[in-house]
């Protein structure tokens, strides 16, 4: 399926919750979701009074929620769930951890961007380097102790500079070292559950993927 491309606040009312998947204006009262919280659509106001929800349509909820929060089809989702399957430890958290150590994902955490979308936009056109070498696959997999830079040639780019600045007003992650002014960090370690700011239900999207 090919990749979304529509009005993204419609994401965020569909699952009834903030994606953040537009950068600053998320954090502010234009958010759709402060204005209109409830589903997109003619129905959407009596959706959003609808009660009763089957077992399988929260669990599809929940997949379709981190799904759209990492900004994947469908096909790469399910990839990333079927390579982390046979990995020890608990295949929900392991999911988590592989979607936040995507490349585009770290540049977003690293605040080098202020969504995925641009982030994945700046690997895409070849910004980013990754051990002092170009990177442009958004997927690429960030180990510990890797060094991600925005090229130096591209640190002036407004999109880098104005998110840089928003950061220095966000409370960073625990296991990621930023210098902001060089647009340089480092994946400390990998991060725990708990560490990852994201909330959902993973463990929905593993009984859905099991069926
Ligand atoms: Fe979602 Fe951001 Fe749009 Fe709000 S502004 S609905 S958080 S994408």
């Amino acid at each position: 399926m090919a990749r979304y491309t529509g009005p993204v606040c419609k994401l965020c009312r569909r699952e009834g919750t903030k994606l953040f998947l537009k950068g600053t204006r998320c954090l502010t009262e234009k958010c759709a979701i402060e204005r209109r919280a409830y589903p997109p659509g003619q129905h959407g106001p009596a959706a959003g009074r609808r009660r009763k929800t089957s077992e399988y349509q929260r669990q599809l909820r929940e997949k379709q929620k981190v799904k759209r929060l990492y900004g994947l089809t469908e096909g790469q989702f399910r990839r990333t769930f079927e390579g982390v399957r046979a990995l020890p430890g608990v295949t929900g958290e392991n999911l988590l951890v592989r979607l936040e150590t995507r490349l585009d994902s770290i540049v977003h955490r690293m605040g080098f961007a202020p969504s995925r979308r641009a982030a994945r936009q700046l690997v895409r056109h070849r910004h980013v380097q990754v051990n002092g070498r170009r990177v442009n696959i958004p997927s690429f997999q960030v180990r510990p102790n890797d060094e991600v830079r925005v090229a130096p040639k591209s640190r002036d780019l407004t999109v880098v500079r104005a998110s840089i600045e928003a950061l220095s007003r966000a409370a960073p992650v625990t296991w990621l070292s930023v210098d902001a002014e060089k647009a340089v960090g480092k994946l400390l370690e990998l991060p725990t559950r708990d560490q990852i700011p994201v909330t959902a239900q993973e463990q929905m999207i593993v009984e859905l993927y099991s069926k």
